[in-house]
């Protein structure tokens, strides 16, 4: 005769709460059911290894099985099993309390995410099921089998019945609108993403011939590193993180003191100059995976790379937000970040050239953690290089310093500015005032070619500075290095190394404002120097200051996106058009002005659709002077 009895904590409420708050989340459920098999064994083995049960020849494993037609899906292992007494009191108690304390923390924590979901175990198998079965039978001499079943609200049974074997068969009644969890292929999708590295060989409907295990018992991370070869790392990215692009390189964690900490860091492949790309960093705890890219355990710039991070010291069933201000966390997030500039600074002194290949796939990493993590800034601050224009690579000392041709002399904006610093200056009485050295980059190699072209002809070299986080990384590098350099981008300005001598500044007057005069766009400034090169006859100019104001306005969706207004049309006194224009007839002024205007803005990349129709016309009619 089956017992009959109440379950003692009252749970009609708690489904409908449990199963609302983990709608998203109910796949773990597999997890906890899977990873307390897998406890069950290993307390079995324990027992064995002490010589306190009888261990027999079978293989340690877990079972899943579907059954469709009647509608069960089920997780049987071979490990300790539990004896009537056991089952009432962790299962029919505990587990049922457990479920009770998790909600109360749940509540607790203002219905903020719980990390691990730990402390929900076996009861968050009724997030699907209608009904659930327990066959066991404990590992004691003697012992019967015990049957449990119960649909999770209030009334259980529990009654002896025969088993041949030791261990737990957990048969899960599928809920009705819960099928999909009796397709094989969610099920071995599920066992691929909590289950990868559990430690006994897990199977899917087990025929007995040539069956493979879906995973991993011995997961690379647990081996010592110096044990590992270099193609096993390779294998092991490619199985866990689908990637068929080999990693650059990889660091591999392994401490036990003060905390635990495995796993393997891997930096993939970049694929995207222009976007972030999220990799995946996979928090395990002893081999049981506990969710992806948790930031609040792992640096956010770090989440860029692909990882197993196994960490059995994270007190996983806590909310995010404490988490976040744990010291244990902390420290685990500081050593990791320690471990990670480490390889890049050993890399870079060690290996530069290696250092110099990945360089590309590396940077907007390095130059995310440089703006993200102080501790991480200090630690690489001297490793981050720069390719130049002859496509040297070299830091920025080594830019300023000469191994390249540098750009050493200060330049100013404006007066202004040069007067407010001066003012700074004398209060702050210094004898000798330290002024930036100024670096000119690129950000565009081929809208930028015009500009690009002048500065190799007058020997000036600049460094490139072309992905989307590079902006923010510049501005951040000259607050951070207070002074020490300025960034202009190579059309900001005409630097003195780009002019041949000076004109008279009578005739420049007449000539601008003539050429202003004869100009379409009626905002834009006009200026005339004296270039080295004689080919160019125009350049734009915008000042650094209002195009990264325009910048920011556009990253932040802001009104003032619009960069243009301190734009120069700088006329180039060296070149035969512009020093014919004063001898033109007005037509032909206002026809060549505007045509170098269009070449202008064209090299500039900022036409506007009438402009660019305009430029053609002109061009049109210039071809057919040409054939006459
Ligand atoms: P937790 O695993 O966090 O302790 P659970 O609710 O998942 O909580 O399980 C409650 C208890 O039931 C376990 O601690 C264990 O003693 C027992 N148990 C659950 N599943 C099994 C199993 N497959 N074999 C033996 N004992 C089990």
């Amino acid at each position: 005769m089956a017992k009959q009895g109440n379950i003692r904590i009252s749970s009609e409420n708690m489904m409908p709460i449990i199963k609302k708050w983990l709608y998203s989340d109910k796949d773990i459920f597999l997890r906890e059911i899977v990873a307390n098999a897998v406890d069950a064994i290993t307390k079995f083995k324990k027992l064995a290894d002490l010589g306190e049960a009888a261990a027999d020849d079978q293989e340690y494993n877990v079972k899943i099985a579907i059954d469709k037609e009647a509608g069960t899906l089920t997780v049987e292992d071979n490990g300790i099993g539990m004896t009537e007494e056991e089952v009432e009191k962790y299962i029919t108690q505990i587990a049922f309390s457990g479920a009770a304390d998790f909600l109360e923390k749940y509540e607790k924590a203002g219905g903020e995410g719980i990390i691990g979901h730990f402390g929900l175990g076996f009861y968050s198998a009724y997030m699907v099921s209608e009904n659930i079965e327990i066959f066991t039978k404990s590992y004691r001499e003697n012992a019967v089998g015990v049957h449990w079943e119960s649909d999770g609200e209030s009334t259980y049974t529990i009654e002896e019945c025969d088993l041949a074997n030791r261990g737990t068969r957990i048969v899960m009644h599928i809920a009705k609108d819960e099928k999909e969890f009796l397709e094989e292929g969610v099920i071995r999708s599920l066992i691929e993403k909590y289950c990868a590295f559990m430690p006994y060989p897990i199977y899917l409907n087990f025929t007995g011939k040539d069956d493979k295990a879906l995973n991993d018992t011995q997961p690379l991370y647990l081996k010592a590193p110096k044990d590992c070869t270099e193609e096993e790392y390779k294998d092991f990215y490619r199985k866990t993180f689908h990637d068929y692009h080999d990693p650059l390189f990889w660091i591999h964690l392994n401490m036990d003191y003060p905390f635990r900490l495995k796993g393997i860091l891997y930096f993939p492949k970049v694929k995207s100059k222009v976007e972030l790309e999220r990799g995946k960093v996979k928090l395990y705890c002893n081999q049981v995976f506990i969710a992806d890219n948790i930031k609040e355990v792992i640096p956010e710039y770090l989440l860029l790379l692909n990882g197993v991070i196994d960490c059995p010291d994270i007190p996983l069933n806590v909310s995010r937000s404490f988490l976040q201000n744990d010291r244990q966390v902390q420290k685990i997030s500081k050593h990791i970040t320690k471990k990670v500039s480490d390889k890049l600074t050993g890399l870079y002194k060690t290996d530069r050239e290696k250092f110099e290949a990945c360089w590309n796939d590396i940077s907007v990493f390095v130059k995310l953690g440089y703006i993200k993590d102080e501790d991480f800034y200090s630690r690489v601050k001297d490793c981050i290089i720069y390719k130049d224009l002859n496509g040297k690579y070299c830091t920025l000392a080594e830019f300023v310093n000469g191994e390249t041709t540098p750009i050493t002399k200060p330049v100013k904006e404006n007066a202004e500015e040069e007067a407010a610093e001066k003012r700074e200056d004398s209060e702050a009485n210094h004898d000798e005032a330290k002024e930036p050295t100024t670096i000119y980059y690129i950000s565009d190699e081929v809208g930028q070619a015009q500009y690009i072209h002048l500065f190799r002809e007058s020997g000036l070299n600049a460094i490139i500075c072309d992905t989307f986080i590079d902006p923010h990384f510049l501005s951040y590098l000259e607050f951070k290095e207070s002074g020490k350099y300025r960034f202009l981008r190579i059309d900001a300005d005409i630097d003195a190394a780009l002019k041949e001598g000076t004109t008279d500044a009578e005739t420049n007057k007449a000539l601008t404002e003539a050429f202003r005069a004869s100009l379409n766009n009626t905002t834009i400034s006009v200026k005339a120097e004296m270039l080295k090169s004689t080919e160019i006859p125009a350049i734009i100019n915008v000042s650094e200051m209002s195009r990264r104001f325009g910048e920011m306005n556009a990253f932040y969706g802001l009104a003032g996106a619009n960069a243009d207004r301190d734009m120069t049309l700088i006329i180039n006194t060296a070149n035969p058009v512009i020093q014919a224009f004063m001898g033109l007839e007005d037509e032909k002024k206002k026809f060549v002005a505007n045509q170098v205007y269009y070449l202008a803005m064209l090299s500039y990349k900022k036409l506007s659709p009438e402009e660019m129709k305009a430029f053609s016309d002109n061009s049109v009619t210039l071809l057919r002077e040409w054939i006459r």
